[in-house]
């Protein structure tokens, strides 16, 4: 093969010759322009080539670190999804110490006597059946969700566990405050000679209302105060011989009579069980024994229906 350079006038050229050994020789006629594109398409696809190549490699490589990426992710998502189920877990845990806490408060309520006057009615998580609802029915994705709503509910439990337990504490003291005055406490110790009720009288004929207890043991005897409270009276009154008149509050008196000695003085305040007298036999008494009366609102009520060890 040979190629001939000639020139037209109009354009360049080139004269494709092919020489066999035998036969005639063919002559293509080529434009100048035709190897030239040649190049130019033989560039453009080489570049096209390196570009894409070059490209593909960085694309791999980007894909590449995406997954990594995305493994890290999942990884982590895996362990937050643990975290919320444990999350959930220990919020039923403090559901069950709340309702716990509650019911140890309607026990405290009880044991003073302490009456709920608007039993609020809580507002209740249909998980707050316990664990197994979460072994049942772990669906991850809505554990996201909830979780938020039931930490704020728990939050609001807690406020008003908080608020409960200050209210049950104020009644309480109140309560003790009261149980400290109330005379419950039997006033001295010995046996019990006459009760409260109708009597045959030691005095004389037929029967009389006896108003209080008689307590009889040796003169001496240490009288102890039924309930805390202020002294009222303390000094020799007809036939109670001397006597001590304690104001508990809350409607309550004791009195205490037929004394040998008294040990306190009006407007002291004495303690549930301090000695305020000794035993005797002062006033209308066939014996030494002390007359305990206990007044509510004024009347004599039955001390055996107030005092906790009566016996
Ligand atoms: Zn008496």
């Amino acid at each position: 093969m040979k190629y001939i350079h000639t020139k037209t006038k109009k354009s360049k050229y080139f004269s494709l010759l092919i020489i066999p050994h035998s036969n005639n020789i063919k002559q293509f006629k080529i434009a100048t322009w035709v190897p030239k594109l040649l190049i130019f398409t033989i560039i453009i696809s080489l570049s096209t080539t390196i570009f894409l190549f070059f490209s593909y490699r960085e694309l791999k490589n980007k894909y590449l670190a995406k997954l990594d990426e995305l493994d890290y992710v999942n990884s982590i998502n895996i362990k937050q999804k643990a975290e919320i189920e444990t999350l959930r877990e220990k919020t039923t845990e403090i559901q069950e110490k709340l309702d716990t806490i509650s019911k140890f408060q309607e026990k405290i309520k009880n044991m003073i006597g302490i009456k709920d006057n608007k039993k609020e009615k809580r507002v209740v998580n249909p998980s707050r059946s316990g664990n197994q609802f979460f072994k049942e029915k772990a669906v991850l994705e809505k554990l996201d969700n909830s979780i938020i709503s039931q930490i704020d509910e728990l939050s609001k439990l807690l406020d008003n566990s908080k608020e409960e337990l200050i209210k049950l504490t104020a009644d309480v003291e109140k309560k003790m405050k009261y149980l400290d005055a109330k005379p419950n406490l039997m006033p001295a110790k010995g046996k019990i000679t006459s009760g409260y009720g109708y009597r045959r009288n030691p005095f004389g004929k037929g029967r009389e209302f006896h108003k209080g207890l008689d307590i009889t043991n040796k003169p001496g005897t240490k009288i102890r105060a039924a309930g805390s409270g202020i002294v009222t009276f303390a000094g020799y009154y007809g036939g109670y011989g001397k006597v001590i008149i304690i104001s508990h509050g809350y409607g309550y008196q004791s009195i205490y009579g037929h004394n040998r000695k008294l040990l306190v003085k009006v407007g002291q305040h004495v303690k549930k069980g301090e000695v305020i007298a000794e035993m005797g036999n002062t006033g209308r008494s066939t014996g030494p024994h002390l007359h305990f009366e206990i007044r509510y609102y004024g009347k004599a009520v039955n001390p055996k229906n107030v005092i906790d060890n009566y016996k």
